[in-house]
This record gives C-alpha cells, sequence and structure tokens, in this order.
C-alpha cells in the first residue's frame, strides 16, 4: 500500500516535469508573427484610404496566424469592424474582444443560424432574397432591428445578390423596417490587375446598385482594391493579406510590412555519395558526393508537396536548394556550399524571411501566400512579438 503510495506520487512529480520537458522540447519549426508589423499595416492602411475606414478580415484564424490574438491589437489601433466566414468564427472572435465592435459573416446566414447570429449580435452579411427575408423574419420575432450587410455580385459570380434581386429589393423598401441593412458590400475578381478593366466595371455596376437601395455605407474593396485609387475606398475597405504583410497590388514593390518568419529545425545532417537517391520516390539523384540537411517541415506544416525539387530554404543567407520529395514532416535540403561545419543539428534555417518572401515560395509553388498562409498548420512553436507598451 504503502510502496504503491510513493509510486504513484513519483509518476506524479515525473507527469509534470514531463509537461515541462515537452513545453521545452525542440519542434520542428518555429513560426514568428510581429504584430507591430502588423499594427503598423492597419494604420498605414487606414492613413491611405481616410476617410474611408479599415475592417479587418479575420477569417480562418486570421489566415492562419491567430485570430484571436491579433483582433485585441487591431482593436487597440481603433478597428471596430471585423469580417469572419462563419458563426464559429464569429463567436471566438467576440470572446476575444470587447462588446463595441461589428462582426460580420461573410458566408451568408445558413439557414438555422438566424437565432444564434441574432442573439450573439453577429451580423450576416446576406447574400440571398432568402437570407435577407430570415433576417426579417428574426428581426421582427424578436422585435429588434438589427445591423446586416447586403452584398451584390458586381461580376464575380461567388457571393451576392443578382442583377434580378437587386431590382426586386429596390421595388419597395419596406424589408428596411425590420432590420438595419448597414453595408452594402461587393468583391472584386481582379483587385490584383490593377491594368485589368474588369475592376472599373465592377466599380459601376456596384454604383448603380448603392444608388437603389437604402444602404449607409459601401464597401468594395479588399487589400488589393486599397491600391486601384479612391474611388475603390468608397466608406469602408475590407482587408486581410494586406494586414498581414503580404503584398496586394500584383506590383513589384510590397508597400506592407512583412509581418511572419517562419524556421525550419536541422534534424539531421547526411553526407552522400555520387549516384545517392533522394527522398519519396528517390525522385534526385545526386550528381556529386555532397551533404543534405533534413529539416523537420514538410507538407503537414504548409509546406505544399510542390515545392519538391524546386524551392529552397536560407542559411545566413546562403540558398540552399530542396532536393528530393516533400515529405510530410520533412524536407531535405543541399548545403554542400556550405563551409564544412558550418551548419550542424539544431540549428535554424530560414524558409520565410529576410531573404525568401512568402510571395516567392508561392511563386516556386506554383499558388498564392493566401493558400500558403493558411496552411501553416499548428505544429510550429509560435512567437508573436510586440514592443514592450510605452516605449
Ligand atoms: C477574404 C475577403 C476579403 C479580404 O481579402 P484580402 O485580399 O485578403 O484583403 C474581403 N472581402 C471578402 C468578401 C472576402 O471574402
Amino acid at each position: 500500500m504503502l510502496q504503491s503510495c510513493v509510486q504513484q506520487g513519483d509518476a506524479m512529480e515525473l507527469a509534470s516535469s514531463d509537461e515541462a520537458l515537452l513545453s521545452d522540447a525542440p519542434v520542428g519549426g518555429r513560426l514568428t508573427v510581429d504584430l507591430d508589423a502588423i499594427r503598423a499595416n492597419y494604420l498605414s492602411l487606414s492613413r491611405q484610404v481616410t476617410p474611408a475606414t479599415v475592417a479587418a478580415v479575420l477569417k480562418a484564424d486570421a489566415y492562419g496566424l491567430g485570430a484571436d490574438i491579433i483582433a485585441p491589437e487591431l482593436y487597440e489601433e481603433g478597428c471596430r469592424r471585423f469580417f469572419v466566414a462563419d458563426i464559429r468564427e464569429a463567436a471566438r472572435l467576440q470572446d476575444a474582444l470587447p462588446g463595441d465592435v461589428e462582426i460580420y459573416m461573410l458566408n451568408g446566414l445558413p439557414s438555422g443560424s438566424e437565432h444564434a447570429a441574432a442573439s450573439r449580435g453577429v451580423r450576416p452579411v446576406l447574400n440571398t432574397l432568402d437570407q435577407i427575408s430570415a433576417w426579417q423574419g428574426i428581426c421582427s420575432r424578436l422585435g429588434l432591428r438589427l445591423g446586416a450587410a447586403i452584398q451584390v455580385d458586381t461580376g464575380m459570380s461567388r457571393l451576392g445578390l443578382s442583377a434580378k434581386d437587386v431590382d426586386k429589393l429596390a421595388e419597395d423598401h419596406h424589408w428596411a423596417k425590420s432590420f438595419d441593412p448597414v453595408l452594402l458590400l461587393s468583391h472584386l475578381a481582379c483587385a490584383d490587375e490593377p491594368d485589368n478593366d474588369v475592376n472599373a466595371e465592377q466599380l459601376a455596376s456596384f454604383l448603380v446598385y448603392a444608388a437603389l437601395l437604402p444602404c449607409k455605407e459601401l464597401s468594395i474593396a479588399n487589400s488589393g482594391g486599397v491600391f486601384l485609387g479612391s474611388a475603390f475606398h468608397a466608406d469602408c475597405v475590407r482587408s486581410g493579406v494586406a494586414l498581414y504583410g503580404v503584398n496586394p497590388t500584383g506590383r513589384l514593390r510590397n508597400p506592407m510590412r512583412p509581418a511572419i518568419q517562419i524556421e525550419g529545425r536541422v534534424i539531421q545532417l547526411r553526407d552522400i555519395a555520387a549516384g545517392t537517391g533522394v527522398g519519396y520516390g528517390l525522385c534526385f539523384t545526386a550528381r556529386a558526393s555532397g551533404t543534405l540537411a533534413t529539416i523537420g517541415v514538410g507538407y503537414a506544416d504548409g509546406w505544399p508537396r510542390s515545392l519538391s525539387g524546386k524551392g529552397a530554404v536560407f542559411f545566413r543567407g546562403q540558398r540552399l536548394p530542396i532536393v528530393g520529395r516533400v515529405s510530410m514532416d520533412s524536407i531535405m535540403v543541399d548545403v554542400t556550399e556550405l563551409p564544412r561545419g558550418a551548419i550542424k543539428p539544431d540549428d535554424l534555417v530560414e524558409l520565410v524571411g529576410p531573404h525568401q518572401t512568402l510571395e516567392e515560395v508561392a511563386r516556386d509553388a506554383g499558388t498564392i501566400a493566401y493558400e500558403l498562409l493558411t496552411a501553416i498548420g499548428s505544429r510550429y512553436a509560435r512567437t508573436y512579438l510586440k514592443r514592450a507598451p510605452g516605449r
């Protein structure tokens, strides 16, 4: 009996020290999010669009970077309007923010979610006439004239009312008695192509619809739209990717401040002889002898398989090409060009940072920075950088 108690005690002590050991254990990769850069990006967009305001788009957990951590930072800079995709994301954001904010759900009002949205004070972006009727219904039942946005489709064919729907709504504005149509929205299909005439055409139809509907404020621009000129700013721009430091302009110079760094850990080094095959499928064969480093980041960490034999990482400014296929938890890079002994197990290499932007990685991978961001996953050790207050 006594012995078993002692054993249990020992086991508990082991368990708690085990937790500490686990949290100190090195991970395969590290994600650093610069909150000051995100705040600076919010302020620079705000300055650019004044007197219009900037609403923050925090869907998909703030593009994978942590909505509950980023939202309060933006609130401190004055942001009071937020966009997410659905009611679950909206509820999580409400938990992270003071009550004096507007949270909109871009994906509309799925039937059955009216009560949850209304009782939480979350505002739907109404994308169909049925959703408008449903919101009217719940507002009348509750006796509350709640806010909502209405989205019109001006050419992207994704979400929002058609021209015919708008005509119907315009015939008679009685629906605006039961709820408050705060915002009229539309979304640009080609905002990152400043020379595409479609942008001006979408803006023109948007303004035609706006004249027909009794919404208080207008919003058509995403991050890219901010850089199409002040006509696109309307009353409010909805910015996501630019806040996170990605170049939204479709031009070479990035006006935003980069906000993330990704590093991967060297988990093994290996000297190989000429003719050695590397990775799944042995798709790469070394032409000469050399040295490989295996890095503990793979496609489960959002480093896509399309970077197999294509992308690179950096170490002290030296480009180290990826060789062979990207695995789930690791990649192999050629470190032969580094001086012997310069790189060691446990060293960190740069995947995204001063030498390689997220946009460059996206180009190598044949995708866009948005997809890489939202694929980052939960395995990285995360660090949020923030200047000490009052400095
Ligand atoms: C995602 C989204 C945005 C934000 O787009 P960014 O290009 O990241 O700024 C704005 N509006 C709508 C409707 C969206 O779906």
